[in-house]
């Protein structure tokens, strides 16, 4: 396929310019240089906004909305109506820019094999500087560690076996479908020199077809991960008994979003268990979207405690959306900071209750901490709550698995 010789394009991935601990490959990108490169083009990967109108297409791609851009940018694009006012050869897509109206890319280069080697030089280049200030401090530079964070480039095969959830959460991007529908052969993306695979299935236990992709997964011999999650809500015996007999690749994620599905995700949790003694099953728990008032704070609570007795890791997710971050106007701004930073780092969280956590962070201040100080004050306020749940710890309800 040609057809573009002579043309330039420069790719730019938002979120790694404006995240500065973002580490994970922007499959649109790497699909759009793929497509590109196979027509003959000249394409770069742009760590800047400069001179973009050298080029002969600029495509501009965001995943997070909290992403910063160039004011010029942010301007000239309307996130409700989706209109652009920008210079013909640039381009700007995804949820970053457009919430749940992002359009889609053309088949073409949606079905096109990724580029995974689009980051190559970028990596290369934060090794060499790496190794340069190693040599300079007169510091030891270990590559293997270094490279770790750079797994998501060089590590997997990227994308999607299925797209769509059905069930609308309103607080998720994924509104555009009401069903899970099988998009992406695995031979689209699968590079088998590659070690591992991450799927970005919206719902991949909603879809008709689980049974065969996970099957197919597990027929690669290769380590495999959901990145995004699973809707634990749709776990049968015989999903349990295939996802976790399997390959897996780091921790199950699942949600537990909404207080009103504590019992179901209680029956689910003792079906995991009845398969599986990992201790690397994760679940997010959403707060401050309902409200951000005590009733929220309760609510997390319980979904920990839960959690925790089955030996299941919370991953605290404060929501925000393209306009709002409602937590950090609550009163209880700080609490949610201080739970979300002893759940959110599993080494402190099997082994600490929130108090010893709060605790062990006091130490490392002269003056009071934030954590103490939300652990007091909420203490004062609600006497009962504070002694229902700050002293809980994971080792009390050991399960048998070892903590490590
Ligand atoms: S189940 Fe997950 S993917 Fe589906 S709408 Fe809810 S949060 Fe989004």
């Amino acid at each position: 396929m040609k057809g573009c010789e002579n043309i330039t394009i420069a790719i730019i991935d938002a979120d790694l310019i404006g995240r500065q601990k973002h580490r994970f490959p922007n499959l649109v990108c790497e699909k759009i240089s793929a497509y590109y490169k196979e027509k003959g083009a000249e394409v770069q990967l742009k760590l800047d906004y400069d001179d973009l109108s050298e080029f002969d297409e600029v495509f501009i791609s965001k995943v997070f909305t909290d992403t910063p851009v160039p004011k010029w940018i942010t301007d000239a694009v309307n996130m409700d109506s989706g209109e652009v006012d920008l210079p013909d050869n640039i381009h700007v897509g995804g949820t970053g820019f457009f919430f749940d109206h992002a359009p889609n890319l053309p088949e073409e280069i949606e079905h096109h094999m990724p580029d995974y080697h689009l980051y190559d030089k970028w990596i290369a280049d934060k090794v060499d500087a790496a190794k340069k200030e190693a040599q300079d401090t007169n510091k030891p530079f270990n590559e293997k560690s270094f490279m770790v964070q750079f797994k998501g480039y060089t590590d997997y095969s990227i994308g999607f076996t299925t797209r769509g959830c059905f069930r609308k959460c309103p607080f998720c991007v994924n509104k555009k479908y009401d069903k899970v529908f099988c998009h992406s052969s695995l031979a689209e993306f699968y590079d088998p020199s590659r070690k591992k695979i991450c799927l970005l299935d919206d719902n991949i236990l909603g879809s008709p077809k689980w049974k065969e992709i996970i099957q197919m997964l597990i027929d690669t011999g290769k380590p495999f991960m959901y990145k995004q999650g699973m809707d634990e809500r749709l776990l049968t015996d015989e999903k349990c008994e295939l996802l976790f007999s399997a390959k897996y690749d780091g921790d199950f994620t699942f949600a537990f979003d909404n207080i009103a599905d504590y019992d179901l995700i209680e029956r689910k949790l003792q079906m995991i268990r009845r398969y599986t003694n990992s201790f690397n099953i994760r679940f997010y728990v959403l707060v401050g979207f309902e409200s951000t008032d005590v009733q929220d704070i309760i609510n997390m609570w319980k979904r920990i405690e839960l959690l925790m007795r089955y030996n299941c890791l919370p991953y605290i997710m404060r929501f925000q959306n393209k306009n709002e971050t409602p937590w950090m106007d609550s009163e209880f701004r700080c609490l949610y900071t201080a739970v979300a930073r002893w759940c959110n780092q599993p080494s402190f969280f099997k082994k600490k209750s929130f108090r010893e956590f709060c605790e062990a962070d006091q130490k490392l201040y002269k003056t009071v901490c934030s954590s103490m100080r939300a652990l007091v004050d909420f203490e004062k306020q609600y006497p009962n709550i504070a002694k229902e749940y700050f002293d809980i710890k994971f080792t009390d309800y050991n399960l048998g698995i070892k903590i490590n």
